[in-house]
């Protein structure tokens, strides 16, 4: 294996695949500043509209907002605030809704930090700076032979490389070349996805106590629906039993509770999209010149919240390694290791909190009621939630002492007889309404 990268021959790498893990690498890869250094071919088997569409917005946890930025150019990293801005999440807490859908705690935690992004705006982000992305092409197979790598496409066409990148999702070509037996297990859940509209958001906001700007998950029995506020209404990610026949019937077969009821009136059945949850046993990193990353190295279900965040920081420690040291073969293992202790935990945590979610046995729903309390409790002896409280508290005085400022301005202006500007909108349009306050 040819260890060293060359200053003169530029490192050939094949990524495959154009999520964000994928894209996340190439972007770091291919940093004005390492011209030259690598030379980077991205194989894409979706189209780029395919890739681009919609999807669903996806929790950026404080790792992954740390590793998007050592990412982004300074100017990238403007356009993703105003993405995150654009989503109405003010905050990185959840609320917790019981199987009678009656809130029963909720945290706050980083008020103001939107934690939430559409994954087509960080796809585009990531997208516009890297070029020649290959799109419609499949990757059949790839090869570690002893001095390089070798991809193959559905064409015929075969491709060389220093290093192949798979970060080609859950059914990973390159996991399953490195590991044929260790494929993904499905689990007994399917979810389904739904853009609803503001007046649903309205009616579970006011009916429910849903949280306009943050998280909201209602445990079922059995069931789960998490709850997130869009620039144009509501996004909902509902999961039941599996095997689902179609999505008509599986709303057929749940309770007919206040937030099911709000669903089913809004949802078009037609639009929803739904995926069968599978998860990793474990995750296994790559091998020699194949480096896994992403779903493909440890694919789990989205109870953490933290697939996409893992991805993106997946690819900016690998970039981190690939352009911080000459010596491969030494550093390539200690990423391996570094991933493996990082996401294996987290795929531990996502099954735990499926379980707890969904709550299909006694056991379960008894687990998560111990769950909840023993949280809060722990909550309420952590300085930081009072710390929270005392900023927001803050924050709302001084909103109520801006709405007073206004009206102020505006008597003044209407004795002048000149149009009232407010100086202090974009303060009150960011203040968190006071359903952040913990009760
Ligand atoms: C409903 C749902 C909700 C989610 N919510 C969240 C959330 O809130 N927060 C969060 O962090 N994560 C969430 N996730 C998980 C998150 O979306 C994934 O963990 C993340 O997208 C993984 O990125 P990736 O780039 O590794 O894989 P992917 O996004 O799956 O990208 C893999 C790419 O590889 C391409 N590809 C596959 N095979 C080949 C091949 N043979 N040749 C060429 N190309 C190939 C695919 O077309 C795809 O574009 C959610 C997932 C789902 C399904």
């Amino acid at each position: 294996m040819n260890n060293k990268t060359s200053e003169v021959k530029p490192v050939r790498v094949v990524i495959i695949g154009g999520g964000v893990a994928g894209l996340g690498a190439a972007y770091g890869l291919t940093r004005p500043e390492l011209e030259g250094r690598f030379d980077v071919r991205v194989i894409e088997k979706r189209t780029a509209s395919q890739c681009l569409e919609a999807g669903y917005p996806i929790h950026l946890s404080p790792s992954g907002r740390d590793a998007i930025s050592t990412l982004l150019s300074p100017a990238d990293q403007e356009r993703l605030h105003l993405a995150r801005q654009s989503l109405p999440a003010r905050h990185d807490g959840i609320s917790f809704f019981n199987s009678d859908c009656k809130r029963i705690w909720h945290t706050l935690r980083e008020p103001f930090e939107s934690s939430l992004v559409e994954r087509g705006d960080i796809l585009r982000i990531l997208r516009d700076r890297v070029k020649g992305i290959e799109y419609d092409r499949k990757v059949v197979s790839v090869k570690d032979l002893q001095d390089e790598a070798v991809v193959m496409l559905s064409t015929g066409e075969i491709i060389r490389a220093d290093i192949v990148i798979g970060s080609d999702g859950m059914f990973s070509a390159v996991r399953k070349t490195l590991h044929p037996k260790d494929d993904f297990r499905p689990m007994p859940w399917v979810t389904c996805n739904f853009r609803l509209s503001p007046s649903f958001l309205k009616a579970a906001v006011s009916g429910l106590g849903a949280d306009p700007r943050g998280i909201n998950v209602f445990c079922g029995t059995g069931w789960s629906a998490a709850l997130m506020p869009t620039h144009d209404g509501a996004y909902v990610a509902l999961t039941v039993p599996s095997p689902m026949k179609d999505i008509r019937s599986a709303f057929a077969s749940l309770p007919d509770l206040p937030l099911i009821q709000a669903i089913r009136a809004d949802v078009n059945t037609n639009q929803g999209r739904a995926f069968p949850l599978y998860s990793a046993k474990y995750t296994q990193a790559g091998r020699g010149r194949l480096i896994l990353i992403g779903d493909a190295a440890h694919g789990m279900n989205p109870f953490c919240g933290a697939g996409a965040s893992m991805a993106l920081s997946d690819a900016a420690s690998l970039v981190k390694v690939l352009t911080g040291t000459e010596d491969l073969a030494e550093a390539l293992p200690r990423f391996h290791n570094d991933l493996k202790k990082r996401a294996d935990p987290m795929i531990k945590m996502s099954k735990v909190l499926l379980w707890l979610a969904q709550g299909k046995t006694p056991m379960g729903r008894v687990a998560r009621g111990t769950a909840f309390r023993t949280i809060e409790v722990v909550e309420k002896v952590l300085p930081t939630r009072k710390r929270m409280q005392k900023r927001l508290d803050a924050v709302l005085a001084d909103a109520e002492e801006a709405k007073r400022l206004d009206a102020a301005l505006a008597e003044e202006a209407n004795q002048a007889g000149i149009s009232p500007v407010s100086s202090t909108s974009t303060l009150l349009e960011d203040t968190p309404p006071k359903m952040l306050r913990h009760d």
